[in-house]
């Protein structure tokens, strides 16, 4: 064991401090990372604030954060994908049983004993998996991913959790040239949306509550943004989407966006807000529309998302803070002021 720093909430009301934490000496097959950058999830503050306590609640003290880009300081000595001093990534999952039929299907955000990056069981250490907010990481080199050289690294880092989130749903639900893809909430999944759904071919339309973001919206690559408080331009949707991409946080209207789909159109969640949605059936059962959810994607298709953007020269648009901000890019949050996502810089930790 050796010690690692990081930021931790002790409760559910405390704010993220300095810490030190003991990390495992790496095993065989374990790579050790040293962090350079972690992004910040939404779900971060979900989780830190204990907001999804009725599912997963979060067990104190929390040290979030599951985009993490970083270079391997040592490997074990089965390891083969990874030498050191290499650029590496890692993402929202660090284990799963690798013998399930979702295992075997690559679908390892499916497996029932599949373990997140933190605030899940951990089996080599006891309580539980400690994320990115810290200076160092071990994980299984099966869930560590390589990172395009082209791509800037601070950039880069939000792709493990808001890339593969938006990537992997529109991948499933075929988006591509000739399709009409709505993306609702341009936060830090949302603006991904509008990369990928804009470099897949798609005509991109984008619903947004906060009229500062249009602008924003096309440079990123909308054809269209809607404002939803806007009832006449959000009427003038009706009927028309193959695919919509939902990234909102909180509680909203989502049969104004079920009657935006055409006839065998989708509506995919990626947003989490803990309170369940009222979803009026009778917009379902005209034109046969669908509701559904999507939560990460495995590990093949996020390096497959990694190389994506390697050749379409895709990151985030990220402001890079140090960690002594944390608490504050917090409460942005809250009030959808970020554009469109904070990554850390972890070199601030050593300042601590
Ligand atoms: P974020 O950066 O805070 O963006 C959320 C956006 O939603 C905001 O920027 C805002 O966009 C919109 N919004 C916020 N409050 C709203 C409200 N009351 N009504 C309508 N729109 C609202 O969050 P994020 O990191 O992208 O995460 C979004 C959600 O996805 C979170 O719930 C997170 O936990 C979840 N998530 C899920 C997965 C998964 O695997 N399914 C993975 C990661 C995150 P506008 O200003 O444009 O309106
Ligand atoms: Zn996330």
């Amino acid at each position: 064991m050796y010690n690692s720093k990081a930021y931790s909430a002790a409760s559910a009301t405390s704010p993220l401090a300095n810490t030190s934490i003991a990390r495992r000496d790496p095993t065989d097959t374990d790579v050790q990372i040293e962090i350079l950058f972690c992004g910040i999830c939404h779900s971060d503050l979900h989780q830190v604030r204990n907001e999804w306590s009725g599912m997963m609640p979060t067990v104190y003290p929390c040290i979030p954060g599951h985009e993490i880009v970083g270079r391997v300081t040592k490997v074990g000595k089965g390891v083969k994908k990874f030498k050191e001093g290499e650029i590496a990534a890692v993402g929202c999952m660090v284990d799963s049983d690798r013998t399930c039929p979702e295992c075997k299907a690559g679908l390892e955000q499916f497996c029932p004993n599949m373990i997140l990056t933190y605030n899940f069981p951990d089996k080599h250490m006891g309580g539980v998996t400690y994320g990115g907010y810290s200076d160092s990481i071990v994980v299984d080199e099966r869930f560590v991913l390589k990172v395009p050289k082209n791509l800037d690294l601070a950039g880069a880092a939000p792709l493990l959790c808001a890339g593969i989130t938006t990537y992997s749903p529109m991948r499933h639900w075929g988006v591509k040239k000739g399709k009409k893809v709505g993306v609702v909430g341009l936060g830090g999944l949302g603006h991904m949306a509008v990369k990928f759904a804009h470099a897949l071919g798609a005509r991109t339309v984008v619903f947004t509550g906060s009229p500062s973001k249009v602008e924003d919206a096309k440079r990123l690559g909308a054809d269209e943004v809607v404002l939803s408080k806007d009832m006449n331009a959000m009427q003038a949707q009706a009927g028309s989407f193959d695919f919509i991409l939902d990234a909102v946080a909180a509680p909203h209207d989502i049969n104004a966006y079920i009657g935006m789909l055409a006839r065998d159109g989708n509506i995919t969640m990626v947003g989490a807000p803990e309170q369940p949605l009222p979803v009026s059936v009778f917009g379902l059962l005209f034109k046969r529309r669908s509701f559904s959810g999507s939560i990460i994607g495995g590990i093949a298709e996020t390096q497959e998302m990694l190389d994506f953007c390697g050749d379409h020269n895709i990151t985030a648009d990220v402001e890079v803070i140090p960690i002594q901000k944390v608490n504050e890019a917090y409460e942005r949050l809250v009030k959808s002021d970020v554009k469109y996502r904070f990554s850390i810089d972890m070199a601030s930790l050593k300042n601590e």
